[in-house]
C-alpha cells in the first residue's frame, strides 16, 4: 500500500505533487517534478497531533464521567 495515491498542489507552482499520506505522516518527503519544492510533514508534528487527540478524547471520556456521576 506505498502506491502515490493522493495529489497536493505545490505550493511554489500549483504542480501537482503525488504522495502517500502513510509515508508522509511518517516522514517521507516528496518532490515538486517541476520546480522540486520538498513537501514534507515537520518533525514531530505527527506525534503532537496524536497528543492533542488523546487530550481530547481523554477531556470527553471525563465530562462523560461527570455526566453520570
Ligand atoms: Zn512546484
Amino acid at each position: 500500500m506505498d502506491s502515490l495515491d493522493k495529489l497536493i498542489p505545490c505550493p511554489i507552482c500549483r504542480t501537482p505533487i503525488p504522495f502517500n499520506l502513510e509515508q508522509l505522516l511518517r516522514g517521507t518527503s516528496f518532490y515538486c517534478p517541476q520546480c522540486g519544492s520538498r513537501i514534507s510533514m515537520p518533525t514531530g508534528t505527527s506525534e503532537k497531533v496524536r497528543e492533542a487527540l488523546e487530550k481530547l478524547e481523554n477531556l470527553r471520556q471525563n465530562q462523560g464521567e461527570n455526566k453520570i456521576s
